[in-house]
């Protein structure tokens, strides 16, 4: 089989050009970098072409096996979790900072893999820096509580890392979503195994090297590429204590379901269809801009998506005909073209989900506005909005994951709540207004993670993240995490033992 073919694609730089010619280490088990025992080669593919860069041996089952045997091993062994804190800290500040020192080459591989712009690339891989600085901090900063127990005793509860914990990961933000798993388990004292989408593998990859190179000790980062068959052999490994999972509700039901058999605990961060609602009094020019970030960032592929548009009657015309020629004015392209302000999709199959949800829409009775043009390569969809949906059914209740956005309108507040709640997902959603009355009052009626207000899709590693309904269970980011990646360990000391006083 072939490893590695020659990569075609003219617009990479030498170092990427280099980097991606040799065959890929699609497996780090115990600081050992080497390919996948497959047999299946995972194409890595340039969203922007649709041509072939390389491609790289999938891991096999018995890899999946031996990277959480390794990782299970370094926890118990506490050649990680026995370090002093501050050794920890410093050891994930270096890996923070080759991240840094890596961040134009690193950016290039996510933005080939994913098909994303450039700059969008470098602010993923910026986030994800600042995460694992953000978790870094936090390994010598946690304490544990005195607890007022019966007086003949002492009580303390400290935090204790889980030991081995597990991440499978999706495409559309691959390195900042890893992170926000990754970064404080290890931060935390404990081990991991990371499971990145097929689709894009290309950054865990070279994240591997650089856990090497920071001094991480052998076996405390595993990472296993290949497809969902690795992730579903991560899922049902019985030596996990906990694994962490972003991607779509089917496949994270399954997940859990798996999970539940090894009794691992297990974190969900699903899907969404975001409302994003606007009130005629709200500062409008900010307010279209908002919502174009909303639904064309990523092409729309992000699970926070605000795909949803819910406007005030009265504004409802000339806030489209604004989103309409603000929308045109975007370009199109291939991600390392520095024209480009939009990317393509995934894959093939992406594309063609979303151009079956706007066929149907369109014989549902929706009316379809496409906007702008698509390059004649590379698996493009054009920004379109639906108007003309039936609330809470069809494109207008299922994630499509793509430049798709409904609208619907209102009279009332109460009017717009419920036509934010109509919908099974609760992950996020978005509201502008200019009185804040009105901000708090709508925001503690929507059911949703995260609540964003004359603003969208604001992440900081202190916000906590997450949904609620099937968007998932758990939050990420912020201190949450150190509850989510840590256990409470009681000691009780009786002080006068033998007595009965
Ligand atoms: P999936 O949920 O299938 O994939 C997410 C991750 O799970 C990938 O790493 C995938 O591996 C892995 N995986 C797939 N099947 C299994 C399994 N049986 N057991 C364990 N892990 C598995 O998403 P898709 O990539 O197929 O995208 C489908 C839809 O999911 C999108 O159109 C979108 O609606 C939604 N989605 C939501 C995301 C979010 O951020 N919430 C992110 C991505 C997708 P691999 O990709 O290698 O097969």
């Amino acid at each position: 089989m072939t490893h590695a073919l020659a990569p075609v694609e003219p617009r990479l730089s030498e170092p990427a050009r280099t980097w991606l010619s040799r065959p890929l280490q699609s497996v780090s088990i115990d600081g050992t970098h080497r390919a996948g025992r497959s047999e299946d080669a995972v194409p890595v593919i340039d969203p922007g072409t649709g041509r072939t860069l390389t491609s790289y041996r999938s891991a096999s089952t018995e890899d999946v096996a031996a990277a959480v045997s390794a990782a299970r091993v370094a926890a118990d062994d506490g050649r990680w979790s026995g370090l002093d804190p501050e050794r920890r800290e410093a050891v994930l500040f270096r890996l923070a900072d080759l991240l840094h020192r890596d961040l134009n080459f690193v950016a290039e591989l996510e933005s080939v893999d994913t098909g994303k712009p450039l700059s969008d690339a470098t602010i993923d891989v910026e986030e994800a820096i600042s995460v694992l600085r953000y978790y870094a901090g936090w390994a010598s900063k946690v304490e544990g509580v005195v607890i007022p127990a019966p007086r003949r005793l002492f009580a303390v509860a400290t935090r204790e890392p889980l030991g081995v914990c597990a991440a499978i990961t999706p495409w559309n933000f691959p390195l900042p979503i890893l992170m926000y798993k990754l970064a404080p388990a290890v931060a935390l004292g404990n081990t991991f195994v990371a499971k990145p989408s097929e689709l894009a593998s290309l950054s865990a990859i070279y994240f591997s090297e650089l856990c090497s190179e920071a001094g991480l000790p052998d076996g405390v980062v595993n990472v296993v590429c290949g497809a969902g068959a690795v992730g579903a052999a991560l899922a049902g490994s019985a030596g996990i204590d906990k694994l962490a999972f972003t991607g779509s509700t089917a496949t994270g039901r399954a997940v859990m379901r798996s999970a539940a058999d090894c009794s691992t605990k297990v974190s969900l961060e699903l899907g969404g269809k975001s409302p994003h609602v606007v009130f005629a009094d709200a500062d409008l020019d900010a307010a279209v801009d908002g919502v174009m970030a909303g639904i064309w960032t990523n092409a729309g592929q992000v699970c926070i998506a605000g795909s949803r548009l819910i406007l005030e009657e009265s504004i409802k015309e000339s806030f489209l005909a604004e989103l309409y020629h603000r929308t045109s004015k975007l370009t199109l392209g291939h991600g390392l073209d520095p024209a480009s302000t939009l990317g393509p999709l995934i894959s093939k199959a992406q594309q063609q989900k979303v151009a079956d949800a706007l066929s149907d829409a369109e014989s549902a009775g929706a009316e379809l506005h496409s906007i702008g043009s698509i390059p004649g390569e590379g698996f493009f969809a054009a920004p379109t909005v639906v108007t003309g949906v039936q609330p809470g059914r069809g494109i207008d209740r299922d994630e499509v994951f793509g430049p798709v956005l409904t609208v619907q309108s209102f009279d009332t507040e109460a009017e717009a709540i419920a036509l934010a709640n109509n919908t099974e997902y609760g992950l996020a959603s978005g509201v502008w207004s200019s009185n804040v009355g009105v901000i708090h009052r709508v925001a503690r009626k929507l059911r949703a993670g995260s609540v964003w207000a004359n603003t969208y899709g604001i992440f900081h590693p202190t916000l906590p993240f997450g949904g609620v309904k099937d968007s998932g269970f758990g939050r990420e980011l912020g201190s949450e995490a150190v509850q989510q990646y840590t256990e409470l360990k009681t000691l009780v000391i009786d002080l006068n033992p033998g007595s009965s006083s």
